[in-house]
């Protein structure tokens, strides 16, 4: 089975839809949070991952935009939008779909959360030792996770290994145990402005990593036309 693995989508729906484009022929796809924030559609990505009905968790500006997260935690550029998000744009029904989503959840043995296992909604994780803490206190063979847009592999052998998966590369979760993180649809930052994704291989036992072109310049364009910070949409040229 070939599975979808999409995460920090970010209110981008002209990112959202490159991808799901892409991902057509994948039986199934998993979502690691952050729906919203930061861009102009936040209904219609709520809307259109709703409407997939796949597996989903909460993402720290998901949480922030339904009231769950406090702002305080946000620059002022995603304290802006996440306001906007929540105060003039979100739909009832975007509302209760996001209020009932898990903040870690299993699935075909697979750990998702949007931050790590030990803080699944907000830590960011970087480094090898909190990968580490991660893989001690998770038994998954693979853990998925979100929340830092930069695509980043850690690997548990003799110790836990850092690598930076390349496009179009597999990664296996059989022979060692993973975490996985496959950056963000839409709001890369490895300076790559192009939507990043990746797709499981379950009978491989393996994930490869992949980037989809999308209209950028419409993205940026609907994000300053909504009166959002500019910076929010000139970022999204720069994949940062
Ligand atoms: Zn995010």
């Amino acid at each position: 089975m070939r599975i979808g693995l999409i995460s920090d989508i970010h209110s981008n729906i002209h990112a959202l839809e490159a991808v799901l484009e892409r991902l057509k022929d994948c039986e199934k796809t998993i979502c690691l949070g952050d729906l919203v924030g930061y861009g102009a559609h936040p209904n219609e990505c709520v809307g259109r991952v709703k409407g997939l009905e796949i597996p989903c968790v909460l993402g720290n500006h998901d949480a922030a935009c339904i009231g769950l997260l406090s702002l305080g935690w946000f620059n002022p550029y995603a304290a802006i939008a996440a306001r906007w998000t929540m105060e003039e744009e979100l739909t009832r029904s975007s509302r209760d779909y996001l209020r009932g989503l898990p903040r870690s959840r299993r699935t075909d043995g697979f750990h998702l959360v949007h931050g790590s296992p030990r803080e699944p909604t907000t830590e960011y994780l970087t480094d090898t030792h909190q990968a580490g803490a991660s893989f001690e206190i998770c038994a998954d063979q693979a853990i998925l996770v979100g929340h830092t847009h930069v695509p980043l592999v850690f690997v548990e052998r003799d110790g836990v290994k850092e690598l930076v998966p390349v496009e179009g590369g597999w990664i296996s979760y059989r022979e060692s145990r993973i975490i996985y993180n496959p950056g963000g649809v839409g709001q890369p930052r490895d300076g790559d402005p192009r939507a990043a994704y990746a797709i499981i291989d379950t009978s491989e036992g393996r994930i490869g990593q992949f980037r989809a072109e999308y209209d950028v310049e419409s993205a940026r364009a609907d994000i300053i036309e909504a009166g959002l910070p500019r910076i929010l949409g000139d970022r999204l040229t720069l994949g940062r």
